[in-house]
This record gives structure tokens, sequence and C-alpha cells, in this order.
């Protein structure tokens, strides 16, 4: 042996010293990791298997000779895949993975493959290592299931019943077949929460959920979009008859009482909007949408109803949300105008006061009437805004007319508040402030309250209107006759005048039941002390009448329209003001 010879030797020697510690290494890294690996060197054509194969594979590491054992385990369905990921050199390819599930362990897998090629491109070797991804692919289930379902019911969500209504139309488009939307609303299910608390408010919706989801099968599919509200979709080939019995059995769902953990028993209502494919709309995000705006109608009919697609319930709904944006728009530009309608004394035809009745001037400059858009400013609560301006409006007005007219004490400005205004926290010292900045006496301003204003808190409303009369305002039950009107609840309130319906009026010659009433109204208001005035007298002969049976005051167009600030200050020069 020459120099160079031994000096060869011992390069290998410690070449091979340094490889079996690196081998080692390794196969002490793939020991402890939890993954298996097979480590295959095409020259030697030999797989190495490594690390944690007994996790895996339940034949021994010594038994294994071709991926081919491998693919054998996996579910049918993920077959193909693995057996192209495992022999990824028969494609060229360097890197690959695929997740795959084992057929009789319930594992699924992950492997993960590499090859490196010679400068020929012909395979030196390749590594596969398979780890368990079992764990992830569970959480990834649940992340799955939320995405689809509702926690708390365990029905569809709103963006998984979206996207199968989507599928369910595209196959009744095909089918000439009838896609029927059921937009479902509990109602009064605010007080269920506000009542009982939020978690039995959720035991309530889960109740009602649970056996609305008895109701599903391949054609009906039913979500919990939020709080209170379902939606079904069913897909129908016959048409609206089945509609009809799925609305018989939520109706039979809802009469059963629901039965709390804590023991108690509720049973509730539901507002139920139907919409149908293609009926009336071929967009199925659009039928949703249609479907809601005809339930808020079944709600306004008064709960516990259906209520079907109906054109004119959504054209009115349009109109009354453009009604809403240039109302919006008419607040910040102050685009309302303050008319005033005279009211005299029956007998000696002098000015009692004015009402005071609001009007909107359009972009065109037309007036459009309060009937329009007040009941739209209540539902959207702008009437706060609009009511705070109509009582800065109308007491500035009052404040000018008393500059320039003597003998104003006893005049009365009428104002209408609506109810949703009177209850409004601010309410009282905001009128009362007003009242001070322009100088004005309370006992010129009288206000008009309708019936509605004492359904829900009577006490605290009785209460609020002491606190105003007490400072020496007025108070007018408006549209008196046509509410609950139970004559023997007035003796408690406030209140110092009988405001007559129209409605009354309007028969009051004719119709001899009506007269009646309209006498015994009177008489009972005079009893109680209160001032009466009759409201839209519009003919001589009425007027005559209210006369006759002793109403001490009239408003009407027989005696004077709504009419504007100047012709009212006309007016104070020719007329009287009555003393009271
Ligand atoms: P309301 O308080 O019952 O007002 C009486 C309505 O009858 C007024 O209609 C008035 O113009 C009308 N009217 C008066 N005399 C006659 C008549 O002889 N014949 C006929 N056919 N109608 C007559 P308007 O001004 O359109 O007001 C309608 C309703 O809008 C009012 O009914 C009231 O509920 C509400 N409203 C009007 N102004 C205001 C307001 O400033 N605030 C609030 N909250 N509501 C208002
Ligand atoms: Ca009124
Ligand atoms: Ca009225």
């Amino acid at each position: 042996m020459n120099e160079d010879n031994s000096y060869q030797i011992s390069l290998l020697s410690a070449m091979n010293t340094k490889l079996a510690k690196s081998e080692g290494i390794l196969k002490n890294i793939c020991d402890i990791s939890e993954s298996a690996f097979i480590y295959f060197d095409y020259e030697e054509k030999k797989p190495y298997v490594l690390g944690n194969w007994s996790h895996f594979f339940d034949f021994e590491p010594g038994k294994f000779l071709s991926v081919g054992q491998i693919v054998d385990l996996a579910d049918d369905e993920f077959v193909e895949g693995i057996y192209r990921t495992l022999n990824l050199e028969k494609t060229g390819e360097e890197k690959s993975s695929f997740e795959f599930k084992m057929r009789d362990k319930n594992l699924y897998v992950n492997s993960n493959v590499n090859v490196l090629y010679d400068n020929a491109g012909i395979p030196v070797w390749k590594i596969i290592v398979f780890t368990d991804v079992t764990k992830y692919k569970n959480q990834n289930d649940e992340l799955t299931y939320m995405a689809y379902y509702d926690s708390l019911t365990g029905l569809y969500n709103r963006n998984y019943f979206v996207l199968s209504l989507g599928e369910m139309v595209a196959k009744a488009e095909q089918n000439n077949a009838v896609v029927s939307i059921l937009f479902i609303d509990v109602d009064d299910f605010r007080k269920v929460n506000d009542g009982m608390g939020i978690l039995e408010g959720d035991e309530v919706v889960q109740s009602i959920g649970l056996s609305f989801k008895k109701m599903m099968d391949e054609n009906l599919i039913i979500s919990h979009f939020n709080s209170d509200i379902f939606c079904m979709a069913i897909y129908d080939p016959v048409g609206r008859r089945s509609v009809e019995s799925i609305v018989d059995r939520i109706r039979e769902i809802m009469r059963t009482p629901i039965k709390l953990v804590s023991g108690k028993e509720v049973t509730l209502t539901v507002s139920v909007g139907v919409a149908e494919y293609p009926e009336s709309t071929n967009n199925y995000l659009e039928l949703i949408n249609l479907a809601e705006i005809v339930m808020l109608k079944a709600k306004n009919k008064g709960k516990n109803n259906v209520q079907y697609y109906d054109k004119p319930i959504i054209d009115e709904f349009i109109g009354n949300i453009e009604i809403e944006k240039k109302m919006s728009k008419a607040l910040k530009n102050q685009n309302f105008v303050m008319y005033y309608q005279p009211q005299y004394d029956t007998n000696t035809k002098e000015l009692r006061g004015v009402e005071a009745l609001v009007r909107w001037c359009d972009e065109d400059g037309k007036l459009v009437s309060p009937e329009t858009f007040i009941p739209i400013a209540e539902k959207n609560g702008s009437i706060l805004l609009l009511g705070d301006w109509i009582i800065e409006e109308c007491l500035s007005d009052l404040s000018r007319w008393k500059e320039k007219h003597n003998n104003m004490e006893d005049f009365l400005l009428s104002i209408n508040v609506s109810s949703i205004q009177f209850k409004n926290k601010n309410f009282v010292k905001y009128l009362i402030s007003i009242i001070k900045k322009y100088g004005i006496s309370p006992t010129n301003v009288e206000l008009e309250i309708t019936e509605s204003v004492f359904i829900d808190n009577m006490e605290e409303i009785i209460h609020k209107m002491k606190l105003l009369k007490d400072f020496g305002i007025r108070f007018s039950m408006d549209d008196f006759g046509t509410g609950f009107s139970s004559l023997s609840y007035l003796r408690e309130l406030p209140i110092d005048t009988l405001k007559i319906d129209k409605s009354f009026i309007d028969d009051v010659v004719t119709d001899g039941s009506t007269r009646t009433i309209a006498e015994s109204i009177i008489d009972l208001s005079k009893k109680l002390g209160f001032d009466t005035i009759a409201e839209g007298v519009e003919q001589e002969v009425q007027y005559s009448l209210l006369k006759n049976i002793g109403c001490e005051n009239i408003q009407g167009f027989y005696l004077g329209k709504p009419m504007k600030f100047e012709e009212i200050d006309a007016l104070l020069d020719k007329t009287d003001v009555k003393n009271s």
C-alpha cells in the first residue's frame, strides 16, 4: 500500500463514519417524528423505511416492497390520486402532496413526495413522508360545518341556503318546476326575549328550528337566517298546492306549545311571506327579498298571517323607500311648510284657534300630504326630527301672530303629536324650552294626541301629560271614536278637549245611529268637563246639526281650509278671537 492508497482509505473510512453518523442522526430524527418515511434509492432499487411506521401501517416495515401496498389501503375515492402521487417519477414532476383517507383506519394522511432526477432526467431517489392530519381534518370539518350550518338550530345558515336555492332554481329552470320561498318571522319575539331573557329566547328559536328541521327533505330546505327569522325553499314540480300544505304544517308546529327547560311553556305565532319562481321573479336572490317584503305585509295585517306575493305590495314598498329617501333630503333642506286650519266657536263663529298641519313641498314644488309621509316618518324614526321642526316652526309663527294682533290671550294653537314623538324621553324638555324661547304662554298650546299613545304604558304617558298640564299646556284627544274609545277610561285622562273624528261627521246627517253616537259623545264630553270639537265639517247641514246637538267648536272645509301663515294673519285682522 503506497501513501496515496493509505490516504484514500483513511478518507473513505472517515467518510463512512461521517455517513454512518449522519444516517444515525437522520434515523433518530425520523424516529422522534410522528411521521413515517420511505426513502427509495433507484440505483439500489430498494426502499428504506423510517419513522413512525406502525402508526400508519399494520404490516412490518420489512415487508414493504412497493407503493402499491399503500395504494391498496386508501379509500376508493382516493386511489387514483394517491397512486399518481406515490408514483411521481412517472410524471417527471419533482414534488407533490396528496391527502387521502385510509379505508380501515379512521386516519386522514397527507403524503408528501420528493423525487430527485439526474441531468438526464433519470430518477435518483424518492422520499415519501406520511403525516397524520386527522386532527386538522376534523377541525376543518367543524369549520366546514360552521360555514354551512347554523350552530343554534343545525339548519342551513343563510349563505349555504342562498347557494342551495341558486341550485334549486337552476334545476327548476331546466324542468319547468316551481320553487317557493317562505320567509318566516316569529311574531312578537322581542317580547319573548325581553320578558324571558336571551337564553330562553335562544331556547325558543332552537325548539322552533328543530321542529322545522323535521320538514326537510330533498325538495325542502330550511335556514335559520338570524334571531327569529327562518326561510324555507320548496322545490315543487306540481305547483302552489304543496306550499299551502307546508303552511298548514308550519301552523300546526306553532300551535304546539314550546316547553322550556325551566318548565315554562310558550305558544307563539309566525308571519309568513311567500314568493315563487318563476311567477314572482326569475332571480333567486330577489325571491328572498320579495318574500320578506310580503311577510311585512302579513305582519301589518295583524300577524299570524300568510301573505302571498302580490305586485302592488312590492310597488308600495318600493314607493315608500323612494319617499323615505326623498324625505331625508327634505329634512336636511327643510322642505316642509306649516299650514293652519281655523277652528271656530260653533255659536259665535269666533276663532277658537288653529290646527297646525304639516306639508311637504317636493322637488317639483307640489305639496305632499302628511297622510303619505307621516306613517313612513314614524316607521323610520325621522318623525322625531320632523316633529321637533314642526314644534319650533309653529310656535315661532304663533309668536309672530301674537306680536301683530291683540286679544290673542285665549287663542289656541293645536299641534299634532305622534305617539312616537310623545314617548320620546326628550319631548317634555324640548317642548317647554321652545315655548320659553318664543315667549309664548303655555295656555295657548294644545297638543293633539291619539288613543294609540296609551297602548303600551298608560301610566307613564299620563304622568308625562300631567307634567305638561301643570306647566299650562292643554290636551286634545284626536280622532275620537276610531280607536278603542272606552268611555270609562276617559275620566282618568288629563285631557281638555275631545275631537270627534271626521268619519262620524261624514254620516251624522244621513245616518241616524251615527247621529245618536255623536250626540252621546258630546253629552258625555260635557259631563266630564271636556271641550268638544268636530272635525271635517264640510257642509252647512252638518254645521247646523252639530250646533243643534251642542257641539261647541267646529273645524272643516265649510268654514276654512288649511292655509298659510299669511292667510291666518289676514284672518286674524278681520275675525274676533274667542274668549273663554
Ligand atoms: P288629522 O289630525 O285628523 O288632521 C285632519 C285632516 O283632515 C287634515 O288633513 C285636514 O286637512 C283634513 N281636513 C280638515 N277639514 C276637512 C274637511 O272638511 N274635509 C276633508 N276631507 N278633510 C278635512 P292633513 O293635513 O292631510 O293631515 C292628515 C293627517 O296627517 C292628520 O290627520 C294627522 O294625523 C297627520 N298630520 C298632519 N300634520 C301633522 C303634524 O304636524 N304632525 C303629526 N304628527 N301629524 C300630522
Ligand atoms: Ca289632528
Ligand atoms: Ca283628526
